[in-house]
């Protein structure tokens, strides 16, 4: 079946082209052929329509911007939002927390995320649904599910079940994740604000061999590490231990204190170990409830971080307190307020997140023999992100959602 989409402009996903702001201006409208699953022909509608059966549906957004469906790579689909996020999650039963991961799943797919990497499921009920969707028995994102993550007894988390005291409970977890096939493997190498009486961010909870333990294990099935670390000297350890991505990343020292270790900043750019920054919709707020020094904003480190060339991935933490799953674009407006442009901003959600997700073959940009994930903004966001807020189309391989 046929589905040709026609838009004022395409913004490709691919860096490369989006570099320096430049834009490929079409004096006749751009257009995509979607066959079945799949993208088939991208170029001008004179070339494109060529290709398309009689019986093609036309779908024409003449002021729309047709852009690849946005990655978000820091979601918890079982999280419900309250201040205690994961009780459903630890507590809940089955059809609850499954109803809830359904619901937040299309939400997050509704407001153009048409893939996102899961980092905290709880009885394997988010890589259910993920194979569900890759069945096509039910519409939703692409999920990359890194299933329940590591954790240290009473640590950060471990009412999601995944505590492990020594290597053979490492290695009983991981061959349970690999068995169900998960995408990555999380671990709170770090502890957090979501756990009463556990380590707090500032605290580390692996050693670095355990962790370097854990990425030899991952590796072994050919998975990549997630690393959970607010705190520098976790940032540290997860380093030595060589993780693929360090989420939050967030180079505390204390509480009123950072430290931006430039050492630590350029090992992480030389290993290619990838910053997974998450700024939830709220971010504006959480700058007021977080204890960052005086002079300190949230997300200052950032340009920092570009300036020593680590690579960034984007995520909004959605389901954690008043995360919601379908408001991104407030999420990306982050990026724009600490120096991005809105053309990178674009990119790092879109064709460089599925590099750093690994998911090139499959989606991130607007190129033939990609699946049709595919959005179409009311207008240019390289020129206002608030056109990604009002979506004409929102297309999940090849699927209609919007
Ligand atoms: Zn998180």
């Amino acid at each position: 079946m046929d589905t040709l989409i026609t838009a004022a402009n395409i913004i490709d996903g691919d860096p490369e082209t989006i570099a320096g702001g430049q834009r490929a201006t079409a004096p006749r409208p751009a257009a995509v052929l979607v066959r079945d699953n799949v993208i088939h022909v991208v170029g001008d509608l004179a070339d494109v329509s060529i290709h398309a059966e009689p019986s093609a549906t036309r779908l024409d957004f003449p002021g729309g911007t047709l852009l690849p469906g946005l990655i978000n790579a820091h979601v918890h689909l079982c999280g419900d939002l309250s201040p205690q996020p994961f009780a459903t999650a630890a507590d809940g039963d089955h059809t609850t927390l499954t109803n809830l991961i359904q619901r937040n799943a299309l939400s997050v797919l509704t407001g153009g995320c048409t893939t996102v990497r899961d980092l905290g499921d709880s009885r394997g009920l988010v890589i259910s649904l993920r194979d569900q969707i890759d069945r096509g028995e039910t519409l939703g994102p692409r999920i990359l599910s890194s299933g329940t993550p590591l954790t240290i007894p009473q640590g950060h988390c471990w009412f999601l079940g995944g505590e492990v005291a020594n290597h053979s409970q490492i290695d009983k977890h991981i061959e349970g994740l690999a068995a169900a096939k998960a995408d990555w493997i999380k671990v709170m190498a770090g502890g957090g604000q979501m756990t009463p009486r556990g380590p707090s961010m500032f605290d580390s909870q692996f050693s670095s061999s355990d962790l370097a333990y854990i990425v030899r294990r991952a590796s072994a099935y050919g998975t990549p590490v997630a690393a959970h670390a607010h705190a520098t000297k976790t940032i540290k350890v997860c380093v030595d231990a060589g993780v693929h991505t360090i989420e939050h990343c967030g180079w505390w020292a204390a509480k009123k204190k950072m430290d931006l270790s430039d050492e630590i900043a350029s090992k992480m750019a030389t290993a290619s170990i990838i910053a997974g920054d998450t700024a939830p919709p709220q971010w504006r707020m959480l700058a007021d409830l977080l204890p960052f020094p005086d002079d300190h904003r949230i997300g200052d480190h950032l340009p920092w971080l570009r300036a020593h060339g680590v690579p960034i991935l984007i995520g909004s933490d959605s389901g954690l307190p008043n995360a919601i799953f379908d408001d991104f674009p407030t999420s990306l407006e982050h990026y724009v307020e600490r120096g991005f442009t809105r053309s990178e901003v674009i990119t790092h959600v879109t064709g460089t997140a599925a590099d750093n997700l690994r998911i090139s073959e499959q989606t991130g940009r607007i190129r033939a023999g990609l699946y049709a994930d595919l959005i179409v903004a009311s207008g240019d966001p390289r020129d206002d992100l608030d056109y990604l807020r009002r979506l004409h189309l929102v297309m999940t391989r090849g699927h209609r959602v919007v």
